[in-house]
């Protein structure tokens, strides 16, 4: 009910030429909206998790329309700098992924080079030399791929006979079940790619085409090399994707994400995007001191001078937002409009990798 009065509202705001004014004004002038994607589906994973997938199409639509619409694609780069001098020109976005999965390098680069658009990846770093399959993710790919199915767990990971896979709940329950026996063993990343191969052999999923394929899988070290040669900007996600509420160990992850990024771009990296859009305020303190010059969440909202640099709001783009509310962001008219923060959502489907 809401979320149809939301679109009419929008609609009719937009007929009336509420939108086009909005976005031309001094108000909108002031702001950058930096927009957050996380995978570009290789096949049907946006059917499966519609908050972190999108098909390559609905992608091409978003960045066609940003450039038949004349707004300013800067990088995040110039984009911060531009808000910090209050130089912006009007309608500024940026556009940013998380993670840097493969079907980046697959389905959205393409899309990138085509219509020119500047774009940040933050990239964690283990998954990318480790180059295997997310747990979590595939654990629940691979069990909703197979939902018309029943999983026998006898004599394996805790698990019962017979369970039934229609679920939602049911295929959470098996994946967290997994995930903690592989932690209860201290599994090693290799150990449990193992689990997931005997997960899909008790299904009958075909594995082998999931690996082949690079489904749920990190880009690897070469795919990062040619497209930081190609002007895609790395930046930090910390290495193990995960943030420890520890001095040391947060200094750690940014450090070794920081070498490996270096290594692989031969640039420093100074802008982070917190895992999952988690986030205390000992993070803030930590990057300051690091030399970290700003930090992106999953709130929603409009880059200002004024803004915390080191908290700063993203619109997540995804299955749910349809092409009024996608432009009523982009044109600044959606902030006047009530909105449910991102941030309430299960840190879980905020991210398509999870730590390690
Ligand atoms: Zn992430």
């Amino acid at each position: 009910m809401f979320r149809t009065i939301k679109q009419t509202a929008l609609q009719t705001l937009r007929g009336v030429g509420a939108f086009e004014a909005v976005s031309r004004s001094d108000w909108r002038r002031s702001r950058l909206l930096v927009l957050c994607y996380h995978g570009i589906s290789l096949e049907d994973e946006h059917e499966w998790n519609a908050g972190l997938y999108i098909p390559q199409q609905l992608f091409e639509r978003r960045m066609r329309f940003l450039r038949d619409n004349h707004y300013h694609i800067l990088s995040l780069e110039e984009g911060l700098e531009r808000v910090k001098r209050g130089d912006l020109p009007e309608r500024s976005i940026a556009v940013t992924f998380d993670d840097g999965m493969y079907d980046f390098h697959a389905k959205a680069w393409p899309v990138v080079r085509k219509y020119d658009i500047p774009v940040t990846v933050y990239l964690t770093t283990y998954h990318c030399d480790f180059n295997r399959p997310i747990f979590r993710l595939t654990c629940s790919y691979v069990l909703w791929k197979m939902r018309h199915r029943k999983l026998d767990g006898r004599g394996w990971a805790d698990l019962p006979a017979g369970m039934d896979l229609a679920s939602p709940e049911a295929r959470h329950h098996i994946m967290f079940t997994l995930d903690r026996h592989g932690k209860a063993k201290g599994m090693s990343g290799r150990e449990k790619d193992g689990l997931l191969a005997e997960l899909a052999e008790r299904l009958g999923f075909d594995y082998g085409a999931l690996l082949d394929k690079r489904i749920l899988h990190v880009m690897n070290p070469e795919e990062v090399k040619e497209m930081a040669l190609g002007g895609v900007d790395f930046q930090l996600h910390t290495h193990r994707h995960r943030t420890p509420v520890d001095a040391a160990l947060f200094r750690r992850e940014i450090d070794d994400n920081d070498k490996r990024l270096r290594e692989l771009t031969g640039k420093k990296a100074t802008h982070f995007c917190y895992p999952s859009g988690v986030y205390h305020s000992e993070f803030v303190v930590w990057l300051k001191q690091m030399g970290v010059t700003s930090a992106t969440t999953c709130e929603a909202g409009f880059v200002t001078a004024s803004s915390n640099w080191h908290l700063l709001p993203r619109m997540l783009d995804h299955m749910g937002v349809t092409d009024v509310e996608f432009e009523g962001w982009l044109t600044g008219l959606r902030a006047f409009l009530p909105w449910r923060k991102v941030v309430t959502r299960d840190p879980d489907q905020m991210s398509a990798v999870e730590s390690v």
